[in-house]
């Protein structure tokens, strides 16, 4: 089929002005986020509903031309923009942004794949219920972007990642079937999971269209507080401390690094430094029902039986926002250098520190190290260098990697494979694991069409 003959077939299904092929047009839907990578797109096209989704995705398979499925184009490893190697169509979910249902007694909603996150918490928070899922792109990133990369964020510590808020699915198959799985079901024995299948698979097995996502009570209180930590052994302790102390109220538990905190100072000259001079810090949130100043109260008692004398506790909203700005402003404030995403089990945190850290400093003495990130869910962000250092990425990132390794953690803690660590990954996944992802992709996409030179 020619090009103009698909830009018709396409327009034919979603309307004109819903296929987008001129430079100018296309050129916002081709780059990603961090602006490392960036491919063509024969167009980009914009579908309104889960039936003209599914008339896409099956023109495109009768055609042979491959899709690439993009939300708020946030993510952080190339998955949501064409790699160049083959005729591509972003298809763009944004369009397709309606909550189509919120039922508060069952405690789910049920958003379109297009909703952007913030959306979704706003429209839980006015029903009186929370939809727990928040990382600092929320005002941009849309849940099927957050589904399908398995997104993590702030509160994994109490609610789990993206897959645990899901309940029902509905997605496009690569033949351009629908697979309604809408069902919001606290308990479903009946086989396979298969909304899991597609959940983290970063648009590789097909496009989801909708989901039942669960909701919680709405915390009435809550209490913030910038913690000192002598060092990475001390935050897992004072971890441990307030968990017991505590219980599911602590909700975050962020790990600062000096570096972090001067990165962002340097950036936004504004904010303040909450205990200057102080080498590591922990962020930490509390939230239950109840008044601010009981769960206050608890804190205080927990801080004062614990090794960690010095904190300063949010008294109001504007200053547990200020806390939490310094944690939020950290990914831009070195925003150019070699990035990871790892995860160990949380125990062994102080481990990768010190030996990951030594190992850095004996290769490149230069180079500084940004750490930070959910050490409540043993997940670290963990930043090498500067935009210097990204020509060696990949003798840097090995180094990283063989620690990771060593202590039985995983390379992509939250933000997944994409095209970055595609290759990277057959190094450090058992064969059999990687053979039957393979399997199951050949299963569901046999031609290859969805998101091609990602994951797997
Ligand atoms: P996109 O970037 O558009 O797409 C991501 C992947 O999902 C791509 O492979 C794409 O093809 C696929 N995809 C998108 N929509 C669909 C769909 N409907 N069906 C099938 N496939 C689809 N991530 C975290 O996990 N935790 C964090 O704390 C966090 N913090 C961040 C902070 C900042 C400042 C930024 C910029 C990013 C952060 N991220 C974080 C990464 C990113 O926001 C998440 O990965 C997010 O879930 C991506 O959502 P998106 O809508 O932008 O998806
Ligand atoms: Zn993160």
């Amino acid at each position: 089929m020619t090009q103009n003959k698909i830009l018709g077939a396409l327009a034919a299904i979603v309307g004109e002005k819903n296929v987008l092929a001129s430079e100018s047009g296309v050129a916002p839907y081709l780059t990603d986020w961090r602006k490392q990578f960036s491919g063509p797109a024969v167009c980009v096209v914009r579908p309104g509903s889960t039936a003209e989704v599914a008339g896409v995705v099956r023109q495109c398979a009768q055609a042979g031309v491959a899709l690439v499925p993009q939300g708020g184009n946030t993510g952080l490893c190339g998955g949501s923009v064409p790699t160049g190697a083959r005729p591509e169509i972003v298809l763009s979910l944004s369009r397709m942004n309606r909550i189509r249902e919120l039922d508060a007694l069952n405690n789910t909603v049920t958003a379109e794949a297009g909703c952007v996150l913030a959306e979704v918490q706003r429209a839980a928070g006015e029903a009186g219920r929370l939809f727990a899922l928040s990382l600092a792109a929320e005002g941009s990133c849309q849940i099927g972007g957050n589904l399908s990369t398995n997104a993590g964020g702030v509160n994994v510590l109490r609610y789990g990642n993206a897959r645990d808020q899901v309940l029902g699915l509905e997605a496009v198959l690569p033949d351009g079937r629908v697979w309604n799985g809408l069902r919001g079901l606290r308990k479903d024995n009946t086989g396979y999971d298969l909304k899991q299948l597609f959940i983290g698979a970063e648009g590789t097995l097909g496009v989801i269209t909708a989901a039942v996502l669960k909701l919680h009570p709405k915390p009435s209180a809550s209490a913030t507080a910038w913690i000192e930590v002598e060092n990475p052994q001390r935050a897992v302790e004072l971890l441990s401390h307030l968990r017991n102390a505590c219980g599911d109220r602590l909700t975050a538990f962020e790990l600062l690094s000096r570096s972090c905190v001067d990165a962002v100072l340097a950036h936004r000259p504004r904010i303040r430094d909450p205990l200057p001079g102080t080498a590591w810090a922990v962020l930490v949130q509390l939230g239950d029902s109840g008044s601010d100043d009981a769960l206050h109260a608890l804190l205080e008692h927990a801080l004062g039986s614990s090794a960690a004398p010095n904190a300063v506790i949010a008294k109001n909203d504007a200053e547990a926002k200020a806390l939490w700005s310094i944690r939020e402003t950290v990914p831009e404030a070195q925003f150019s250098n070699v990035k990871h995403d790892i995860s160990v089990p949380v125990s062994k945190v102080p481990q990768f520190i010190e030996r990951a850290g030594a190992k850095l400093a004996a290769a490149y003495p230069q180079a500084p190290i940004f750490c930070f990130g959910h050490v409540g869910d043993g997940n670290l962000h963990f930043n090498v260098g500067d935009a210097a250092l990204l020509a060696r990425r990949d003798e840097v990132s090995r180094l990283v990697y063989e620690i990771v390794d060593a202590l039985g953690g995983s390379i992509s803690a939250e933000h997944g494979l994409g095209q970055l660590k595609r290759e990277e990954i057959t190094h450090h996944k058992p064969p059999i694991e990687l053979e039957l992802m393979r399997a199951v992709k050949r299963a569901l996409d046999p031609q290859g069409l969805m998101n091609p030179g990602k994951v797997v």
